[in-house]
């Protein structure tokens, strides 16, 4: 009497991404194979779940890759260096990754809001970017002078280095090392920290980061000038002659696979402060 023994296949579309180091080649063909098993189908155009393998700094790689494909699109981060903030699966857990993504449902993945970023050029001409973690725009070497608005409000003249404005999750990133504060996920607002901003008789700037609500917009109006540079996530664009950009909570959201998600507060513990003696 055969007897066909079928696999339990779901076919999930699945596309791994990792960085170049060589521990994790070897994490990533542990994976690969575990997902075979599972009846994983590999689809690098149209994937339905991405499996980060690296750090932050990889998810973030894969999100902006995948930037046009963020409606349909899960991410899971398995981290193979220190604990990841995007990245909450170790190299030893790659069967409850494997699991999570078997058992994950769409309506149910987390859902992280994403910083849209308009540039509008002196020509007329607009270009959009979407930060997960934060845009940060700087001069060279020279000072920045700009007016910060929030919405149509004309709030300060900044003049200093430059102003970041980061997400909730990114709030642990750049933002924390410029003084910001640690805002968790489930807070809807943005944040925008000044990076030494000059403050003095003459010139005067609120000096403290400021928590933006996500119903308004901020907008830099910038002088003119050729040397700014913008930054999104990890990402470096050398504009000219831009003449504002604007800041707004409006970029969608990133979804993540619910599963083995470790809390907000535990994953900032673990990563600054350690054990509590
Ligand atoms: P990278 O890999 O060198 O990352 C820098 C560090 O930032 C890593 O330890 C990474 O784990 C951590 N990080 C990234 N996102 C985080 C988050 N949301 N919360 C807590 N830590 C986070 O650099 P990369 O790959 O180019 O990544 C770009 C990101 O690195 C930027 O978005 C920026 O936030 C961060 N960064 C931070 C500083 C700083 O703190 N002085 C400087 C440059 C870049």
């Amino acid at each position: 009497i055969g007897m066909i023994l079928m696999k339990n296949t779901t076919g999930k579309k699945i596309w791994i991404v990792k960085n170049t180091y060589k521990k994790t080649q070897a994490i990533v063909s542990a994976l690969e194979a575990l997902c075979l098993e599972a009846g994983f189908v590999f689809d690098e155009e149209n994937p339905e779940i991405i499996i980060s393998v690296g750090g932050d700094g990889t998810l973030l790689a894969a999100l902006h890759y995948y930037e046009t494909q963020l409606e349909t699109v899960r991410f899971i981060g398995v981290h193979t260096g220190h604990l990841g903030f995007y990245a909450d699966f170790q190299e030893h857990e790659l069967e409850q990754v494997v699991e999570a993504i078997q058992n994950e449902k769409p309506d149910e993945a987390f859902k992280y809001q994403l910083l849209k970023v308009q540039i509008h050029f002196t020509d007329g001409r607009i270009k959009t970017h979407l930060a997960l973690n934060e845009s940060v725009i700087k001069r060279a070497s020279k000072t920045l002078v700009a007016d910060v608005k929030i919405s149509d409000f004309l709030f300060e003249k900044f003049r200093g280095d430059g102003l970041s404005v980061s997400t909730p999750t990114g709030s642990t990133a750049y933002n924390k090392s410029i003084g910001g504060a640690v805002m968790h996920p489930r807070v809807h607002a943005f944040q925008v920290t000044e990076v030494a901003s000059l403050n003095n008789l003459v010139y005067r700037t609120l000096g403290a980061p400021m928590i933006i609500a996500e119903k308004d917009a901020v907008t830099i109006e910038l002088e003119n000038a050729d040397d700014y540079l913008l930054t999104v996530d990890q990402l470096e664009y050398f504009y000219d002659q831009i003449a504002s950009v604007t800041y707004s909570l409006d970029g969608g959201v990133i979804s993540f696979v619910n599963g083995g998600h470790t809390g907000f507060w535990h994953r900032v513990k673990n990563s600054f402060i350690g054990e509590v003696k």
